[in-house]
């Protein structure tokens, strides 16, 4: 049978590259997203293409009901194995003091009680064996002064989560780890109101240039199959040297 991982947030920028790389790898994918439908059908139709069964699921990771009809959804397709926690959202970049209450919920909500939900459903429903891996940031360690420290401050509790969780789920025979990217070129930008940072970014880079969607997935891809049998509770940089 083959591996069934569920990727939310899986219809644009690093969710869609996670989901395409490891529908490759020989995962069947149920992926959610919130309202970008073109998009979605454009992954599905990808992952379809690789022989691989998907279902795209439109679903909010902030809401209980819609997780679980989420995981639901997945566990036709067989026991679910893999968990990509990816579905996150940034807010206009500017000081600390500008943030607004309204954006700040909004960015714990999906960074953090939105992975919490997920990782919940799979922890519940996973045979051993399986794998859950969580999109931090290298924003958790460099804290993104003057941008949305309180992203950083989410992805930071991403980290944490990962760290518990490995411990806690390690009895059960269920990883978890984090990957944690530098600065990728994705719409995230464009909500930040600022499309062009990861070109921008690419002076105070070590590598030069931002990275790409694809190079985080290889790293994701790795994290949830068997080579990666010993590795839990772990944070893997994938951030051209940030
Ligand atoms: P994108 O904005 O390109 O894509 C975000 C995806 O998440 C979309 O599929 C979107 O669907 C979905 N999504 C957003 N909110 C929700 C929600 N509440 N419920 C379900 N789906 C949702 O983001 P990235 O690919 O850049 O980011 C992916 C992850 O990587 C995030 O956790 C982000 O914090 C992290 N990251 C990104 C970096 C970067 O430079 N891009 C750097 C470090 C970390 P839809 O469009 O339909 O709403």
């Amino acid at each position: 049978m083959n591996p069934v991982t569920v990727v939310t947030g899986g219809s644009r920028g690093i969710g869609a590259a996670c989901a395409r790389h490891l529908a490759t790898a020989g995962h069947d994918i149920v992926f959610c997203y919130r309202r970008d439908t073109h998009a979605a059908h454009q992954t599905l139709a990808d992952i379809h293409a690789t022989g691989r069964r998907a279902i795209a699921v439109p679903a909010d990771t902030t809401d209980p009901d819609q997780v679980h009809h989420l995981f639901d959804t997945a566990a036709t397709l067989g026991p679910i194995t893999g968990l990509v926690n990816n579905a996150g959202v940034t807010s206009p970049i500017g000081p600390f003091t500008d943030l607004t209450l309204t954006d700040l919920r909004h960015v714990i909500d999906v960074n953090l009680i939105g992975y919490i939900l997920c990782a919940q459903q799979a922890a519940r429903r996973m045979p051993t064996g399986s794998a859950i891996v969580n999109i931090s940031s290298a924003a958790a360690t460099l804290g993104s002064p003057g941008e949305y420290i309180h992203y950083a401050a989410a992805k930071a509790a991403t980290d944490t989560l990962t760290i518990g969780l490995a411990k806690e789920l390690a009895p059960h025979g269920i990883r978890v780890n984090a990957v944690a990217p530098g600065i990728v070129r994705t719409d995230l930008h464009t909500i930040s109101g600022v499309p062009d940072r990861p070109d921008r970014a690419a002076d105070r880079i070590p590598m030069g240039r931002p990275g790409e969607p694809d190079e985080i997935a290889g790293a994701v891809t790795w994290l949830l199959s068997d080579q990666a049998s010993y590795t839990t509770g772990t944070v893997l940089r994938v951030a051209g040297g940030l």
